[in-house]
């Protein structure tokens, strides 16, 4: 008995001093593979990435924002906020008032990211914390003067074994500890767009890749003691869809390039006309039945992209497929940007930790629902955002979670329980009452006992 006290008390020991960087307050890694199309989860062999997922939550299918683009997405990850709303509105912009230009390539300006707060911002904001970045759109960039603690410049040549050896450190030995952090992968992205994501023979070769470096992760976090206290969101931040050389909708053969500059292509076109817009149009309009051409201000509400001056005065949208060119030029085989209520264009998220249930599968969230429940999870007070917190309460452990199928299982259950309980009570009452004159017989025997005697 005694040995079994000693031992108790060294595990209580060893289990506080195990993990040297253990600490109450929550950490978060945020991981993404760019392009990682929800249903690749279906159509290929991933078993890392099951096994990750049987232990934590799934949600099959994440609604992202439109339009339906890299630097976007990922923005409205970490923010919560639809593109109008944070001002990364394409990949490729440009501000007519000041005359600026944004680009993959040229995205430092801060200019353009400080309509909105990022959460490793917040998260530095409190005292004792720190955020990490092993890359991910705008990490190496100052917003509101502010970068992370640690970041990476971005160079799509980094490994990605690298940019996770930098992450697990900083998460397991910095002061103050790093308790939100970022990694960002490029493919299946890279490959989407090179051979489309119905070349099975290509895809699933990538996507096997991908999914050891998912082992690689999850392994490293186990031998650094990490695994157990870490919570892991894996995601992405849109899909991917088949194009084709037979469907390209050519500009030229529709305007003359003198009237209008054209600061993003394809799928969705961001058209600035030199000349009379209405005149623009019209030409646009009558262009091909498999673009939907939108002056700004008649762009759907559900798009929740027209209030923002990076976005221009007509936008051409492309049906699931379709290219817009201005002329004959090369194709890409995959591309994404379409709208977003097209299930091709829809990430997943895949999460493991603490924080969250474990074997639970949920068909759908919003992207923008991701940043209030990465708020709750770290303990922060959300910036407004366009989210709903009660959207992802059923991937987290510390909510009470009820959904509709269960909840009309209880009802039925219920209603089933109160009618056998009548039944029951029926039946007992009809046949006390069988029995009555029989007891009334033997009562007024009895009474008359007394009277007798
Ligand atoms: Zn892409």
């Amino acid at each position: 008995m005694k040995l079994l006290v000693i031992l108790l008390f060294l595990g209580l020991l060893t289990g506080c001093s195990g993990n040297s960087n253990y600490s109450l307050t929550p950490q978060l890694l945020l991981v993404s593979f760019d392009g990682f199309r929800a249903d690749y989860l279906k159509n290929y062999d991933l078993p890392h990435l099951q096994n990750f997922i049987k232990e934590g939550v799934l949600v099959e299918h994440i609604t992202n924002v439109f339009i339906t683009k890299t630097f976007p997405n990922h923005y409205s990850i970490v923010t919560g906020l639809y593109e109008e709303s944070h001002g990364i509105v394409a990949n490729t912009m440009y501000d007519d008032i000041t005359k600026k230009h944004f680009s993959e390539s040229d995205d430092k300006d801060s200019f353009w990211w400080n309509g909105a707060v990022p959460i490793w911002v917040t998260n530095q904001l409190q005292e004792n914390r720190s955020s990490a970045a092993a890359m991910w759109p705008g990490t190496d960039v100052l917003i509101h003067n502010i970068t992370p603690s640690y970041f990476m410049n971005y160079s799509s040549s980094v490994p990605f074994e690298e940019r996770l050896n930098n992450v697990t450190t900083w998460l397991s030995s910095s002061n103050p500890p790093v308790t939100f952090a970022t990694l960002y992968w490029e493919e299946p992205d890279a490959s989407g767009h090179t051979y489309g994501p119905e070349d099975k023979e290509n895809m699933s070769r990538v996507l096997k890749e991908i999914d050891d470096l998912i082992g690689d992760l999850v392994q490293k976090l186990k031998v650094l003691g990490m695994w157990e206290n870490l919570n892991v969101i894996i995601t992405s931040d849109h899909g991917m869809t088949q194009c084709s050389e037979n469907r390209v909708i050519h500009l030229d053969s529709c305007i003359d390039r003198s009237n209008y500059s054209i600061i993003d292509l394809t799928p969705v076109a961001a058209i600035l006309p030199k000349t009379n817009i209405t005149e623009v149009y019209d030409k646009l309009k009558h262009c091909n039945h498999h673009m939907n051409v939108y002056l700004k201000e008649d762009i759907p509400n559900r798009f929740y992209y027209r209030h923002n001056d990076r976005i221009q005065p007509i936008i051409l949208v492309a049906d699931e497929g379709w290219t817009i060119a201005l002329n004959k030029s090369s194709l890409k085989l995959g591309d994404h940007g379409y709208d977003n209520s097209l299930p091709s264009m829809h990430p997943f998220l895949a999460a493991h930790g603490p924080a969250f249930r474990r074997g639970y599968r949920q068909s759908t969230i919003n992207t923008v629902d991701i940043y209030p429940m990465m708020c709750h999870i770290l303990g922060l007070k959300p910036q407004p955002n366009n989210g709903t917190f009660s959207h992802a309460k059923c991937l987290l452990v510390d909510q009470w979670c009820i959904n509709l199928p269960e909840v009309i299982g209880i009802v039925i259950s219920a209603l089933l329980l109160l009618t056998i309980l009548t039944g029951l009570i029926i039946c007992m009452q009809s046949r006390a009452s069988a029995s009555r004159p029989f007891s009334r017989l033997q009562l007024q025997e009895d009474d008359d006992d007394p009277l007798i005697g």
